[in-house]
């Protein structure tokens, strides 16, 4: 069977990280037909948007993508592509499994977690309220007036909503996850003695869920506490379930406790539609270098092939990652400093173990 995927190649490094992941996916054999499209920086140069209709259009169809990282201008310019992408789509699971690849020489070892972060609402929800605008100051004048409480008048606002409904169905997604996958535990994360009605709520929710999954069990951390848990434990994590940002920085986190940003995969996840990435940025300090690992962004497509029912093709690339990072000579600079190869070489290794 042939599968129609949409391919965005991205900015920055993501058009060469693109390339070389696509090889490694067509090189398992099975039969991709690769919709490209253009979104991004480098469309907005072009056709003046980020995200044209035809990116939507080509998604919609499909219903599956592979996504290079794209960037997003700080402070000015247009918002978050790929924010823009998950809402519309309503991609409200994202999935980021984090795992030390045994016989790799890391600082830890047999680290196995999963990431799963509430992926539409929250401060990523984009509701903010500029400096000085009428409706920043209308809403300086509400907060006093129900809340007796005074917010500077040079101050910008951003909202933070947590709902009930996007709560339980994280929480519905993220306990069937448990259960397919075996997994032991759901550990939920929040910062509810300071945050009662948005953080309180998620919690309230997520052990309102728990009751009709006995079987997983379900524990509670706050997310200070999680960051200093996970660089002297994180053995004792199984799935850590977030809300939007606190997922998004402990991502990063734990990216780096199994080898770094090069090797930390991410599936954002609806209904209808999945679109899976790197949970690294396009770096475009490093573009066109030929210099980046292309692990993550190939490690996206074994969950890509997991989502399209290409299990016998997933397990053979992720194998063929595995052994040339535990190999480690044939990996490019953040796994060995001292001699590094470049991106294309590194998947050519890679490719030469799935022959
Ligand atoms: P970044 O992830 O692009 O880079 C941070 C550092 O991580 C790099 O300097 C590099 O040292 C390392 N790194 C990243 N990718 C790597 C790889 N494949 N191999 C080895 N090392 C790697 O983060 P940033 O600099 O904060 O962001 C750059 C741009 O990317 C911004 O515009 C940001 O908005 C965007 N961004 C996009 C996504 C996405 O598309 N999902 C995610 C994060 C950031």
């Amino acid at each position: 069977m042939t599968h129609t995927v949409t391919l965005i190649p991205g900015d920055g490094i993501g058009p060469e990280l693109a390339a070389e992941a696509r090889r490694c996916i067509d090189a398992t054999g099975v039969a991709i037909n690769w919709d490209v499209v253009e979104a991004g920086l480098s469309s907005f140069k072009k056709h003046g948007t980020p995200l044209p209709r035809a990116v939507l259009d080509s998604i919609e169809k499909n219903h599956v993508a592979l996504k290079g990282p794209l960037t997003t201008p700080a402070g000015s310019g247009y918002r978050s592509v790929n924010v823009q992408l998950r809402h519309h789509f309503d991609l409200y699971a994202c999935i980021r499994p984090c795992k030390t690849i045994t016989g790799f020489k890391s600082a830890l070892q047999d680290v196995d977690l999963v990431i799963i972060r509430e992926n539409t609402e929250d401060l990523y929800s984009g509701i903010e309220f500029q400096e000085q605008d009428a409706a920043t100051r209308e809403l300086i004048e509400l907060v006093k007036k129900t809340l007796d409480k005074d917010i500077p008048p040079d101050s910008g606002i951003s909202l933070k909503p947590i709902s009930r409904t996007a709560t339980r169905r994280i929480a519905q997604f993220a306990f069937d996850y448990a259960r397919r996958h075996k997994r032991n535990k759901i550990t939920a994360v929040t910062k509810s003695n300071i945050m009662k009605y948005t953080d309180g709520l998620f919690f309230e929710e997520i052990r309102n869920v728990s009751y009709s999954f006995p079987s997983v069990p379900l524990e509670h951390i706050y997310i200070d506490n999680l960051c200093f848990q996970l660089v002297s434990a994180p053995q004792q994590f199984d799935i850590i379930l977030t809300p939007n940002l606190y997922g998004d920085i402990v991502s990063d986190l734990c990216a780096g406790l199994v080898g770094g940003l090069g090797m930390a995969p991410s599936a954002n996840i609806g209904d209808n539609c999945a679109i899976f990435e790197a949970v690294h940025g396009s770096a475009p300090k490093y573009a066109g270098k030929n210099e980046m690992n292309p692990c993550a962004l190939i490690l996206a497509g074994v969950m890509m092939l997991r989502h399209v029912g290409e299990h016998a093709a997933a397990d053979r690339l992720q194998a063929a990652v595995e052994k040339v990072v535990r190999e480690g000579q044939y990996v490019t600079r953040d796994l060995n400093p001292r001699q590094p190869v470049g991106t294309r070489e590194m998947a050519d290794r890679i490719m030469y173990f799935l022959q």
